[in-house]
């Protein structure tokens, strides 16, 4: 046993020191997976994780734990396909259950226009070596017997993309599986602890001011989700980046009835049946901004007109809870993983509302180009100086839907 493990908890919880080699804010997925990257692979373990309420009590915690990789631009599918690697490998790799069960991912047609889309991705996904399918609508039945694919149907169902080696993974394992990882490592994860100021001196990041006392820091790596433009504008750096509720909600615990993952851009409802039993289903993106992690009921009552429709089967179950989060939405509807003009300043943000499937991935280039400072290839073309280079990564087909 590592002398500071503990044997009754996870990881330790220690006061934070006067100063670090870098500081990371925000405990979600990508700050620890972040963490955890940075201590395995490059040897850094001067490392604090700073959250000012509790360790994947954010975003992370709140996700409908959806992970595929077939999006339709090569750099899209090529970060997130390594992600998908990395999950495929991660549950061994942190000696932890992550849960993860690639059940496959139906996204389904329910127009021509969603049709041309998703044969399009399909075979743009193909040329990217992603796994992918397009499937007629009675072989959607054939895959996933509980969908209505009756033409009657408001939005009749006329085929779909599948991902076979796309699923789902268990979202608080995952987040205690990285924070234990890292904490054997070396790495402080320090809850309770929000950042409220940034020193910066002659151009570079000196410290950071939090409610717990001011630390001296080398670097600041941002992985706060929802709340990255709050902490950059902390240094006068403003982001395009919109902030909004996403919810989602579960039903009572069920026998198993859905075997795979099932979304649809067109009517607004992605569902999956988590291991226990419980139907989780996600919804679409709040219109107006907020930082209240909650949303609005007329969200849930499109989002359940459209399960039902899809599915009658599930007409006669009850919701049990619902919630919300915070995501943070680019114009493009990629994220930004890089440098800032503000030396010792990183980002992590712009994941809005996908980038559970990301976490591995993400943490992996994140902490390579904490080390290096400089971005790795994989998220070089997620820059943040794409938005007046104008090379875009329009990922709105792919990533439209809430997921
Ligand atoms: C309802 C819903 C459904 C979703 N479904 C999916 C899905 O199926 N598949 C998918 O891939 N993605 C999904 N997502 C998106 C995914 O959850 C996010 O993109 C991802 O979790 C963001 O990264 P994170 O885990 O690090 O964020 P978070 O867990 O939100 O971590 C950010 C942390 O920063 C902390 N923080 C903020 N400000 C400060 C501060 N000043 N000081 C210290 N700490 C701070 C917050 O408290 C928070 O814990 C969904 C999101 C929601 C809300």
């Amino acid at each position: 046993m590592l002398e500071h493990e503990h044997p009754d908890f996870l990881w330790r919880s220690p006061e934070p020191r006067a100063s670090y080699d870098v500081v990371i804010v925000g405990g979600g997925g990508h700050g620890l997976a972040t963490a955890y990257y940075l201590a395995k692979h490059h040897g850094i373990t001067d490392v604090a994780v700073l959250e000012r309420g509790w360790l994947g009590g954010g975003n992370m915690g709140r996700n409908t734990t959806i992970i595929r990789s077939n999006y339709l631009w090569d750099e899209s599918a090529a970060i997130y396909e390594h992600s998908l690697k990395l999950w495929e490998g991660l549950a061994e790799e942190l000696d932890y259950d992550v849960l993860f069960s690639q059940r496959g991912v139906l996204n389904l047609a329910h127009s021509l226009p969603d049709v041309r889309e998703g044969v399009r991705r399909v075979n743009a996904n193909r040329l990217a070596g992603v796994d992918a399918e397009w499937l007629t609508a009675e072989q959607v039945k054939a895959f996933c017997p509980i969908v209505n694919i009756s033409p009657e149907a408001r939005y009749p169902v006329l085929g779909a993309t599948l991902q076979r080696r796309a699923g789902i993974a268990k979202h608080d394992h995952v987040a205690w599986a990285y924070a234990r990882a890292a904490d054997a490592l070396g790495v402080d994860l320090i809850q309770g602890c929000e950042v409220t100021g940034i020193d910066i001196h002659e151009g570079r990041i000196t410290g950071v001011e939090t409610t717990r006392g001011r630390i001296r820091v080398g670097a600041i790596a941002l992985a706060a989700a929802g709340h990255t433009s709050v902490l950059a504008a902390m240094v006068g750096l403003r982001l395009p980046l919109q902030s909004h509720p996403l919810q989602a909600l579960v039903s009572e615990l069920l026998a198993p009835v859905l075997g795979c993952v099932v979304m649809s851009n067109a009517v607004h409802v992605y569902v999956n049946q988590a291991h226990k039993g419980e139907l989780v289903m996600g919804a679409g993106i709040d219109a107006y901004n907020s930082y209240a992690q909650r949303g609005s009921f007329h969200v849930i009552e499109r989002q359940l007109a459209a399960a039902l429709e899809l599915f009658p089967i599930f007409s006669r179950a009850h919701v049990l809870r619902t919630w919300g989060g915070i995501v943070d939405v680019t114009p493009d509807a990629s994220p930004i993983v890089g440098t800032t003009p503000i030396r010792g300043l990183y980002l992590n943000c712009g994941w809005g509302t996908g980038g559970f499937k990301a976490t591995p991935g993400s943490g992996w280039v994140y902490a390579h180009t904490i080390a290096n400072g400089e971005p790795h290839p994989l998220n070089e073309p997620f820059a943040l100086e794409r938005f007046w280079t104008g090379a875009l990564i329009d990922e709105h087909g792919a990533a439209a839907v809430a997921h």
